[in-house]
Order: C-alpha cells, then structure tokens, then sequence
C-alpha cells in the first residue's frame, strides 16, 4: 500500500499565501508607521468603543444571523430595500460569497490587472477561472478590453473604482458605456472600498447603477473609511435573486455581534467619521503635490492611497522604506503603493521620495 497523505486541490497549491502588510521595522530614534494596509490612522471613536464595548457582555451568545438592525440601518442610509442588503465578514467575505453563489467550476471572473490582490485568491479558490485584464498606460480599467473579454464562460466582472492599488477611478460614462455592452445574465460587482475618499466630480452613483440595472451589485466596507478593519464587516447592495444567494453562503454568524454594534455606532457617528476622511484626503493632496514637485509622475488618486509606478526599482524603494521604520506595500516589478497616514508618517514618505530620486 502506498503511504498518502490529504492533498489540497491543485489550485489551492499555486493560490500565493497571503502577505500581511508588514509591521514596520524599528529604528532607533523613529517612531514606526504602517502604511502597507490602507488602514485607517485614526483609532476608534470614544462611541464606536462604547458601543464594541457593551456588546463585548454578550458574546457567550451567538450574533443576529441576518445583521437585521444594521442591514437596515445600511438600507435606509444609502436608499435601498433592506433584503438587498447583504452583510459579510468584510467585503472580501461578501466577494467570496459572490463568486461562490454565482460560479461552477471553470466559470469565469473577469478584473482588471493589477487590482486588489485578493480577487485572483477568491476567485481560484472556488474553482474559477481568474481573467485578469491590464490596466491602460494611465493605470486605469481598460473597460474596452473588459467587454472584449467576455466569454460564454463569464459570469462576474469586477469593477473596482477608485482601483487598488493605483487609485484610478472609472468615469460614470464609461460605466454606462460599459454596462451597454455587457449581456445581462453576468454579473457586474463595482468594489467600492474607497467611495469615501473618492473626490472625482465624474465618478458614478453606483446605487443609482443599481437600481437601474438588474444585472449590477455594490460592494462598500466599514474597514476603510470608517476604521472598523480589525472587526471585519463590508456588505453588497444585490437584486434578487443574488442578494439571497450571499445571505446563503455567509459563513454562518461571521459578522460578530460587536462588528455589528461598531457598524450601527459608525452610521450613527457618520458626520465625525467623514470629517477624519475629508482631513485623509487633504493629507493625500499634500502628498501628491509634494512628490508631483519633486518629479515623480502618480496616477490621480481617489483613494486613500499613492502608486508609485517604479518597476524592477520597487523592491529598493521598499528597503529605502524601511530602513526609515515606515512600512510600505511593493509589487515586486511593478510598483509600491503608500497608505495615507498619520502626519508624520506622510512627512516621513515625503522625505524617504525625496531621497529615493537623489539616489537615482
Ligand atoms: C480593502 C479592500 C476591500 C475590503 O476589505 P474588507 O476589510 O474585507 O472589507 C475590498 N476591496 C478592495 C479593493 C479593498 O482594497
């Protein structure tokens, strides 16, 4: 008899094992950032720890499987009926919630290339197939060749405006053009992670997308914008009959009662919430002009987020990074993308671009 052991599916073996973004390395004298994870730098708001905190007395008890209070409160907040409202454990968890209601085997998933690194995971790991389509030279969707894309195979496309990791957006323009040329029965998920952030006047009213096209989904979170990432909750805005199939595949009460409580006291706290993000934004504008002066040719961002587009030199820039104890995310080849932070770990990048180009 031959000795086996359990084997994962082969595309399990060839999924890369997530990177965490790094915690910076220390330096003496330097306090440490970390701006590889998009987080927020602000830290909870006294009500939204108030609100975790009271919750923290019940957790002996399963949460609300169907997040009602907060699916309505999200509904009632952005215009929708409720039972299109979907909740997941981050909206990383509804995604896979999506592509696991929608997809067989070999069915296709289209996005853009590069984009979030967790779509190709999400995808493989249902048993998908992930087709990846390059960005244009300005680092933007290349809706064309998305459309162009489409097979009898394609059954979700993702969107994902402003684009992580380049922080391009895509017009509402292009959106409807896009739209129009796609057949109805393939889902369309415009990944909104960080609509907040978003100051571009042609940016599209992806609710008003919604509703218009039974063929269109909405993905937003509370991990971004709103600083709830450790908690884990995001939620997809869907028709019928896809709402009910993410409602389905949620892994069963992954939405905690506290990421619940934080949600609501984050609703609730909404205008305190928007201010910290109107200051991130001023933030992302001192940065970007300060690295436009000094040279540097970056992608328009609407996010909370720079790309510097370095190719083979992203790793150095890295280094440079954290030699300085400011922790950065590269692709290696490609680029590094650079969180908006706290003032002085902007300061700090600011100073680490500056060096970076003397050196070249
Ligand atoms: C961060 C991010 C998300 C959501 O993350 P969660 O913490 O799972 O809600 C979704 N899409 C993109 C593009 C992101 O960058």
């Amino acid at each position: 008899m031959t000795e086996t052991t359990p084997q994962c599916r082969t595309v399990i073996d060839s999924i890369p094992a997530y990177k965490p973004g790094k915690p910076p390395a220390a330096k003496e004298g330097l306090e440490s950032y970390k701006i590889s994870s998009n987080e927020n730098p602000y830290p909870p708001l006294p009500s939204v720890v108030k609100a975790v905190n009271a919750a923290a007395e019940d957790f002996h008890r399963y949460p609300d499987y169907g997040g009602t209070e907060l699916s309505a409160a999200i509904a009632a907040k952005i215009g929708v009926a409720a039972e299109n409202v979907a909740l997941g454990p981050g909206s990383v968890g509804v995604l896979g919630q999506i592509i696991q209601s929608t997809c067989n085997s070999g069915d296709e998933v289209i996005f853009a290339w590069r984009s979030f690194e967790a779509y190709p995971i999400l995808v493989q790991a249902a048993g998908a197939t992930a087709v990846q389509v390059p960005l244009t030279s300005e680092h933007r969707h290349d809706l064309d060749a998305m459309a162009a894309a489409v097979t009898e195979r394609t059954k979700v496309i993702m969107v994902c405006t402003p684009n992580n990791p380049t922080g391009t957006t895509v017009t509402a323009e292009e959106l409807d053009g896009f739209i129009a040329k796609i057949p109805g029965h393939i889902l369309i998920v415009i990944d909104e992670a960080y609509l907040e952030f978003d100051r571009a006047d042609d940016t599209p009213d992806a609710i008003a997308v919604f509703k218009k096209h039974h063929n269109v989904a909405v993905l937003r979170t509370f991990s971004k914008a709103y600083g709830l990432a450790g908690l884990r909750v995001g939620y997809g805005v869907a028709h019928q009959p896809i709402a009910e199939g993410l409602r389905k595949t949620m892994v069963p009460f992954s939405v905690t009662n506290l990421a619940q409580k934080a949600g609501l006291a984050s609703l609730e706290a909404q205008p305190e919430l928007l201010e910290r993000v109107e200051s991130l934004v001023a933030e992302r504008t001192r940065v970007y002009d300060a690295l436009t002066d000094q040279g540097w040719k970056i992608p328009a961002t609407q996010a909370n987020f720079v790309w510097l587009d370095l190719g083979d030199k992203a790793m150095d820039f890295a280094a440079l990074c954290g030699q300085n104890a400011l922790a950065v995310r590269p692709f290696p080849g490609e680029g590094v993308r650079c969180s908006i932070g706290e003032t002085e770990a902007n300061d700090r990048l600011i100073e680490v671009c500056a060096e970076f180009r003397a050196s070249l």
